[in-house]
């Protein structure tokens, strides 16, 4: 680490449980992050300012004006471009040192499988289903934890799912893949700052995992109602008939 990074980072190192080690993790980690919308951008804005060495960014939109209520990594100046150049521009002014890999596609299973062979955590930032069971089935063949986050009108919901831990649950032991109709934020509608609440639980729960401290999310789902502003944890079980994490173990 240089003197610039000894600076830039010195409240990180300060923090015992982080220290001149933790930092070099964060510096030496990889992170995919997939959709750069609400959630994507507090957590790719605070990984990127926290010092993590390289960042994969996958989302295949453009930035429209009704993103700019809740998706603040973009700006007017970017409507029409694609998202992820978009926050490319934001994070390297914030931390030149990030190197950034940009996907401006939606990736078939085997292509994930291939861009994540040296990921260390990948961040699910995305708003369907198709998406979320993708990463889950990537995360569980992989090996790797997946932070996962959701939010809608007042509420949202955030844990881990971590297939290096024995006998803990995937996304699939939860929800069963039906095809059912889902909501969609521009239906249904979001309280923009509920995002960086969510958001930035995943931003802390992907930074220990990389520094390895602390207590991570693995096998509990917060649930908040911002309405009420009050917490839920839900302890989560896995299915033993889950064909998802079963078959992959
Ligand atoms: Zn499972």
């Amino acid at each position: 680490m240089n003197d610039d990074q000894l600076l830039r980072y010195s409240r990180h190192i300060l923090l015992p449980q982080v220290d001149i080690k933790g930092q070099q993790a964060l510096l030496d980690a990889h992170v995919m992050i997939v959709g750069l919308g609400g959630l994507g951008s507090p957590v790719a804005t605070y990984l990127a300012a926290s010092g993590v060495g390289r960042l994969t960014l996958v989302d295949d939109d453009i930035v429209e004006l009704s993103n700019l209520q809740r998706q603040v990594i973009h700006s007017e100046a970017q409507i029409g471009h694609s998202k992820v150049s978009s926050a490319e521009d934001r994070l390297k002014a914030i931390n030149s040192d990030v190197e950034l890999q940009l996907i401006d596609r939606r990736l078939d299973k085997a292509e994930l499988l291939a861009a994540t062979q040296d990921v260390d955590v990948l961040v699910d930032c995305s708003d369907n289903f198709a998406t979320r069971f993708l990463l889950n089935e990537v995360s569980q063949v992989q090996g790797l934890p997946l932070v996962s986050g959701a939010a809608i009108r007042f509420e949202g919901q955030v844990t881990v799912y971590d297939p290096r831990q024995p006998g803990m649950p995937c996304y699939r032991c939860l929800y069963e893949d039906k095809g059912e109709l889902e909501e969609t934020c521009s239906e249904s509608g979001i309280l923009s700052p509920i995002l960086s609440v969510i958001g930035g639980v995943q931003a802390v729960e992907t930074v220990k995992l990389l520094m390895d401290v602390g207590d991570s999310l693995a096998g509990r789902l917060l649930i908040l109602d911002a309405f009420s502003m009050s917490w839920r944890e839900i302890k989560m079980k896995q299915d033993p008939t889950c064909p998802v994490c079963q078959k992959a173990e």
